[in-house]
């Protein structure tokens, strides 16, 4: 039993080959291609190794950073589509859901509308002319009633974003179908076409 545990000990420590220090493989990346499934060296050389690398490699290492960012975006993109995709497919479920989760969190579920409606009274300015903003929201109704297609009312630059807060003015509102409202979420790109 004493040997088994001995056994045991030596296999889960290994040496660095860079700071030759005897350390747990839980100090070590994994790897598939090596024999113990962990690389040589330990994960504080990896970070050194790292570092010193991207300073070697500044170029390359800035090249890296921007294509994984645009792979990343794609990523996310297309999880967006699939995920809309799936509640266009399973509205009525989704609806259901979200009602049933109102009845049994009904404090939660104020406290959000709320949130929502204490964002938009905080960005209606005293100069917002609300005939001209009703008038947008009626627009909708009657281009949902005439075409059959689910439209929401947009806020251009959204109420609450991390970097800007739009307004709740006609001049930041615009219809668009449902589909791209619940895609854009409240994300706002300073430097991307908002058309
Ligand atoms: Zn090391």
């Amino acid at each position: 039993m004493l040997q088994i545990m001995m056994m045991k000990n030596t296999v889960n420590t290994k040496i660095c080959i860079t700071c030759k220090e005897v350390k747990s493989l839980d100090e070590f990346h994994k790897s598939k291609t090596s024999k113990d499934g962990r690389v040589s060296n330990c994960k504080l050389c990896a970070i050194v190794r790292s570092r010193k690398w991207r300073e070697d490699n500044l170029d390359r290492a800035r090249a890296y950073d921007i294509w994984r960012f645009k792979n990343q975006n794609g990523r996310k993109e297309s999880l967006v589509k699939t995920r809309n995709q799936h509640y266009q497919n399973n509205k009525a479920d989704y609806k259901a859901k979200a009602k049933e989760w109102a009845a049994d969190n009904r404090a939660k579920s104020n406290a959000m509308k709320q949130r929502c409606s204490g964002a938009r009274k905080i960005a209606t300015p005293s100069w917002a002319d609300y005939d001209k903003i009703k008038q947008i929201y009626l627009l909708a109704a009657i281009t949902r009633e005439v075409t059959g297609c689910d439209v929401h009312v947009d806020h251009i630059i959204p109420l609450n974003n991390k970097v800007v807060c739009g307004l709740h003015v006609s001049a930041n509102l615009r219809i668009i179908p449902a589909e791209q409202n619940f895609s854009k979420g409240n994300r706002f790109s300073p430097y991307a076409d908002n058309d």
